[in-house]
């Protein structure tokens, strides 16, 4: 359909006019309403958890709702999820990215385990975590008996490990982050980067 710039603009006036007499009659408090009404039901028999948006380092607090009662063997599966208005960092508002978590965290494609692709192989298998720690270990061990450089090329100390790189999590408490930080460091590593900036 074939629409000129100044035909779209009387089509949305129109538009703007016909919501604006529909919230005139008071449609627009029935809405409200309908809403204040039906939002209990939404949330009656859910567990509530409070948590973290994973997104960025704002680290906005959410509240998710859980239906399945874990007493009796049933698995849980959130329903809702929402800001938390407790919460001093945003109280209760979310940005899109923190608004959509609930579709993050159902999506089929969300990664919930360790994963391995064996050398050759083109598909990747899952592995336990002790593995995967075990495994991590090794190989991070390895790469600075190998790599790892005390000095440089005038002899002074520099202590530094740079073929490997660390990405850590930024909805993580200060004590977390601050552990990490002192681990990585240590080690003598300098590729590292925290999630929020991908
Ligand atoms: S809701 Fe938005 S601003 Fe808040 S932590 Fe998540 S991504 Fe960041």
């Amino acid at each position: 359909m074939q629409i000129s710039r100044r035909g779209f603009l009387k089509a949305a006036s129109v538009g703007v006019a016909v919501t604006t007499t529909v919230g005139a009659f008071g449609f627009g408090e029935a809405e409200a309403a309908v809403v204040a009404h039906v939002r209990p039901f939404k949330l009656a028999n859910t567990m509530e958890t409070r948590n973290t948006c994973p997104y960025c380092s704002v680290a906005c607090g959410v509240i998710m709702y859980a239906k399945g009662d874990l007493k009796k063997g049933e698995q849980a599966t959130i329903t809702h999820i929402e800001g938390d208005a407790d919460h001093p960092t945003n109280r209760g508002t979310l940005c899109p990215k923190g608004a959509a978590l609930k579709d993050f965290v159902l999506a089929e494609t969300r990664l919930k385990y360790p994963m391995l692709r064996k050398p050759g192989s083109d598909k990747f298998e899952r592995i336990s975590w002790d593995t995967a720690l075990d495994r991590i270990a090794r190989l991070l061990k390895d790469d600075r008996d190998r790599n790892f450089v005390t000095t440089n090329k005038d002899g002074v100390p520099v202590n530094r490990w740079t073929s490997v790189g660390f990405l850590a999590a930024s909805a993580t408490t200060n004590e977390t982050a601050f552990l990490t930080y002192k681990v990585v460091r240590s080690a003598g590593i300098l590729a590292f980067d925290n999630q929020a900036r991908v």
